[in-house]
């Protein structure tokens, strides 16, 4: 099996980066985020504090979080409803990145993610996953640009879809949850020591995914 372990915060563009090249390549392409997401969902919709340590682990305990493939496109059932679409809020991401700092749901959440590595070829996306998830996948990549850049990227993105985004709001939640996911104790997001590092700021989309897909071809040797 093979493993493309993307990592890098948020914004940067590892989705789209990771959806291309996974179809590219006739790889299963695996968004960990969105396990989060739904993690954070979950505690949204019961009013649950996603600080509170207690009171998110026993909420781990009678939620049922999984993931299943449609059309080759990852979907995220929490207590099998599709939460797909509800998890893309900025909300929903801010509690993510909370209960993430949990060590008690990494740990749960570790098996589900390795899981699928051992039956398919991979791209797999997110914080850790180089670091901790897949230490010994054959590819690591750590995706960055700069925070101005991944906002004025988000607020187009949210464009295109009809949302309208305050650029300013969008920064300064970048800015915060890149200080959580680089100073949390557990897995912080930090490049593996054997990753690439691709600073994605004065690149095109086209030129991010030409550059990507060529450093699996070659360390993948495919
Ligand atoms: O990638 P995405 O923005 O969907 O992730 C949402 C949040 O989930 C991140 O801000 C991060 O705190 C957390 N996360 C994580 N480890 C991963 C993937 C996501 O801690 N592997």
């Amino acid at each position: 099996m093979i493993a493309v372990a993307i990592d890098g915060p948020a914004g940067a563009g590892k989705s789209t980066m990771a959806k291309k090249a996974a179809a590219e390549l006739g790889f299963v392409y695996v968004d960990t985020g969105a396990i989060y997401r739904a993690v954070g969902l979950a505690c949204i919709k019961k009013g649950i504090d996603e600080g509170d340590k207690n009171a998110v682990e026993k909420l781990l305990q009678e939620i049922d979080i999984s993931i299943v493939f449609l059309n080759g496109e990852q979907h995220i059932l929490l207590n099998d409803i599709d939460v797909s679409e509800e998890i893309r809020t900025e909300n929903v991401s801010m509690a993510a990145s909370t209960v993430s700092a949990i060590p008690e749901v990494r740990k749960i959440l570790l098996d589900l993610q390795r899981n699928f590595a051992k039956r398919d070829n991979v791209i797999m996306d997110g914080r850790d996953i180089g670091t901790v998830v897949l230490p010994n996948a054959q590819v690591k990549i750590f995706l960055t640009a700069s925070p101005e850049i991944r906002a004025k990227r988000r607020v187009l993105q949210l464009a295109e879809k009809g949302e309208e985004a305050d650029y300013t709001t969008v920064l300064t939640d970048i800015v915060k949850r890149d200080y959580n996911d680089t100073n949390r104790e557990i897995a912080p997001l930090k490049p593996a020591e054997n990753a690439v590092i691709v600073d994605t700021s004065n690149m095109t989309l086209e030129e991010s995914v030409k550059k990507i897909s060529e450093i699996i071809k070659e360390r993948a040797d495919i």
